[in-house]
Formats: structure tokens, sequence, C-alpha cells
């Protein structure tokens, strides 16, 4: 580590690493903060799953528009959405922060706070990181560690012609939530609801586990881009078609397709496996081995979110 900033709220970047220790306390078999590595019990039978995902200031958020907690949960949030699209359990978490030296007082700490309580909701063990200075902007970079039952893990390449295409909730409502916020913020419980879909997502962590144990469920994954660009993630994996409802009861406003940071989970099941699924959840389309994606009922062509 080398954040060099005079007290990292008082202390240095040692303050700010037993601070985290305190707020981190070890209370599983995990060797977690304090030492070059952390240590992970290993059991046979198992796969280990590995994901990392940034958060960059200015790109993914604003700093003097965001609510520290909320930013500390979402940090997670969209990590441990990775593990539940491959119906991994999580584990472990290394949270490496670049630290711009202008953060409002105690702002770190609400960090921390959302972040521990979001690992606490999904029971995972922050076992390290690293922290440095930066010039002007904020940098998170998460990276999770899970498991799953060897050969257990769901790809987005399993995908067959027949499947049903299912969501495990409502799309939109996370860029809905986006869109009051830049209107100006919430005006009612429904607006404060949406909001909250934006900043705190709800992994599908449990529902990913659940799914994955299914033998007629063929591929997942989660969505972040708006399901119009990720269902073409799943048919390129699986050199499949897709035919998809551009109407249907899981759509909410105005980007159910193409607006981003859903993170529901997007799987293919087979139909005779599909009235029984342990998960609540909407069929929205049907794989087909045309090669091509079709929008049922439109003729428009609809595009996920773009990054670049
Ligand atoms: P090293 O010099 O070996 O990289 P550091 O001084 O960077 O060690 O870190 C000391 C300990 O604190 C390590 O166990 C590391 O995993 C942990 N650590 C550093 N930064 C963070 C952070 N932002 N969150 C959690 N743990 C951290
Ligand atoms: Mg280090």
């Amino acid at each position: 580590m080398t954040y060099m900033k005079e007290d990292i709220r008082s202390g240095g970047e040692f303050g700010f690493i037993s601070e985290i220790r305190k707020m981190f306390p070890e209370k599983t078999s995990i060797k977690g903060i304090g030492d070059d590595c952390a240590i992970l019990p290993q059991r046979s039978g198992l796969s280990t799953l590995m994901s990392t995902d940034m958060l960059v200031e200015d790109i993914h958020f604003i700093l003097s528009k965001t609510d520290p907690f909320r930013l500390g949960w979402k940090s997670l949030a969209v990590n441990l959405s990775d593990m539940a699209a491959m119906g991994g359990k999580p584990v472990a978490s290394l949270l490496s922060l670049a630290l711009p030296s202008n953060l409002p007082a105690g702002w770190l700490e609400r960090f921390m706070e959302g972040y521990r309580d979001i690992s606490a909701r999904y029971d995972t063990v922050l076992a390290g990181g690293d922290t440095s200075s930066s010039k002007d902007r904020l940098f998170i970079s998460v990276a999770v560690v899970g498991e799953c039952p060897e050969g257990g893990a769901l790809t987005r390449a399993g995908a067959r012609p027949g499947d049903l295409v299912c969501v495990t909730g409502i799309l939109g409502e996370s860029a809905a939530g986006l869109d009051i916020i830049l209107g100006g913020g919430a005006r009612n419980e429904e607006d404060l609801r949406l909001v909250r879909r934006h900043f705190m997502p709800e992994p599908r962590v449990r529902e990913g586990q659940l799914l994955a144990s299914v033998p007629g469920v063929h591929s997942m994954m989660d969505l972040s881009d708006g399901v119009a660009s990720d269902i073409r993630r799943i048919m390129e994996e699986s050199s499949v078609g897709a035919e998809m409802d551009s109407r249907n009861p899981a759509y909410f406003g105005e980007h159910a397709l193409d607006g981003g940071e859903d993170y529901e989970l997007l799987f293919t099941v087979d139909p005779s496996a599909q009235k029984s699924l342990p998960v609540e959840h909407f069929v929205i389309g049907k794989i087909t081995d045309s090669g091509r994606l079709v929008w049922r009922d439109s003729d428009r062509d609809f595009c996920g979110f773009r990054h670049f």
C-alpha cells in the first residue's frame, strides 16, 4: 500500500487499515486482513470462482452526488451479482481503493459501513485489499472469491434452441431510479423504492445458487448493461438465436430493455423445467436456432447501455 496522505482520518495508511480491521473482525476460519495474503480453507469437490469489477469516479458515479454508504454497498453488490450469475456462493472479497485527498470528513467511514452492511447480509468476509492515494479521482476495485460444486457453475454457453429466456425480476427500475435522481430526487415512496433499486441493488445470490441446482437451467448471466445487449452475450457464447418480447409484465418504464444496472439474473431453461423452478421469474423470450435476435411485435432494434 502506498497511501501517503496524512490522516486517513488520523493515523495514515496503517490507521486506516487498523480501523478496517476493527470494523471487520475475523469470525470465520478465513485469515484475512493484516498479512501479505489472505488464507482461505479449501474443500475437495468444490470449484473456486473469482471475479473483479472496478468503479471509477466520473465514469460509474459522481462523487458529489453519491452517498458513501450506498457506494460502499454497491461496490460489493455488483461483484456479488457476478458470483450469483454463475450459481456461486460468495466467500470473501478484496477491496482496493485509490483515494483522492479531497474526500469529505467521515466519507470513508460511511463507505466502509455500507461495505460492511452488504458483506454481513451476504455472509462474505472482507479478506484484504490495497490502499493508495490518487491525484484527483476515486477508484474502487473489488475482487470476489466464491465457490460452487465442481462442474456446477452455470455459464453463458449452454443455451439450447427451445429454451425459455427468463429473468428473476422487473427490468428497468434501476434506470427509472437514475432518472428520478437526475430529475431532482424522489417525491414519494415509489420514487424512493426506484432510487434504492439503483443505488442498493440486491444481488440475486440465493436465486443464482438455486437455479444452478436445477438440471433444466442451461445458461445464466447477470444483467448489467440491459437485456437488449446482454442477451447477445448468451447468443454468442451458446451459438444460438433468440426471439424476445418487446412488451412484457417484467418490463418497467422506458429503459426496461436498454437501461443498465438491473442486476437481475437472465437465464435459459428447458420448457419442461420452467413451471417448477424454485425461484420467482418472468418468461421474456425463447432461444432459437436462427443465430439472430428478433423482437416480437416491434420493428425497433433495441440497444443496451454502452460504456464507451
Ligand atoms: P502490502 O504492502 O503487503 O501490500 P498493505 O500495507 O497494502 O500490505 O496492507 C496491509 C494489510 O491490509 C493487508 O493484509 C491488506 O490485505 C490489508 N488492506 C490494505 N488495504 C485494504 C483495504 N482497502 N481493505 C481491506 N484490507 C486492506
Ligand atoms: Mg498493498
